[in-house]
């Protein structure tokens, strides 16, 4: 794995719902290949949260379009995880609460911010070899990526995931209030009219209802050693 040819950079699309597990396995696989590790969800969720603290209406489009020419996106790559700058500020766990969960579930609806977010991270993947997750990786964003895999789980298992994750944060909800969520941003992300969630045709799925998370990280880990890593070594 370590002869590959000068400059080679490889790119691995992790599609799915939400609570599917797609930044925790992403995350662990990027480390365990030494590779950077880009959430494109939270970039979503930025946008969410700028709109929101400037008091944008997010069903004002016009308006929306108007208020990113100040959104100044920077992302990098820093021991191997993705930074976050919104404005020159670092952003952190302020993108991760339920309400801006659903304000960048409303807002990927929206064309000016597809395109507005799609340069960064097609900008990001031509510099760095990376394990990128979210909706439409593997359909729009990096449609060329040498591996795409479509992450996925039951419902109720996803619901009870997330539940866990805030429960272990500290933050208070219901099963019912992350059932009500989760349904609602499936519902919008299969539904609007651009880049739509949907596994690419050329995607592997990986359905980890009943398999551990060091599992899915295996199966990923070796996926990416089969079809990418081994075929280099073999082509130098
Ligand atoms: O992945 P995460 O749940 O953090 O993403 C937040 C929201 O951003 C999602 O509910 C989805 O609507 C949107 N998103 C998207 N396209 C992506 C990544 C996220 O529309 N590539």
């Amino acid at each position: 794995m370590k002869n590959f040819e000068e400059g080679f950079l490889f790119s691995v699309a992790i599609d799915g719902p939400a609570g599917a597990g797609k930044s925790s396995v992403a995350r662990a696989v990027a480390s365990e290949l030494g590779v950077c590790y880009f959430d494109t969800g939270a970039l979503y969720r930025t946008v969410g949260f700028f709109l929101l603290q400037n008091g944008v209406d997010l069903k004002r489009e016009d308006e929306i379009e108007k208020r990113l020419e100040n959104c100044d996106l920077e992302v990098f790559c820093k021991d191997k995880e993705q930074k976050i700058f919104l404005n020159g500020k670092k952003i952190g766990e302020e993108i991760r609460t339920s309400e801006i969960s659903s304000a960048a579930s409303f807002v990927s609806k929206n064309f000016f911010v597809r395109k507005f977010l799609l340069k960064t991270q097609r900008d990001f993947a031509k510099k760095n070899s990376v394990i990128m997750d979210g909706r439409d990786i593997g359909t729009v964003v990096l449609k060329n990526a040498n591996l795409k895999i479509f992450l996925t789980a039951s419902l109720n298992v996803r619901v009870l995931r997330r539940y866990k994750e805030f429960v272990g944060k500290g933050i208070f909800t219901s099963i019912e209030e992350v059932l009500k969520e989760i349904e609602n941003r499936d519902y919008n992300d299969k539904t609007r009219k651009f880049a739509p969630l949907k596994m690419a045709k050329d995607a592997i799925l990986i359905d980890n209802s009943k398999i551990s998370f060091e599992e899915s990280v295996e199966r990923v880990v070796s996926l990416v050693k089969k079809h990418i890593l081994e075929e280099q070594v073999e082509f130098i």
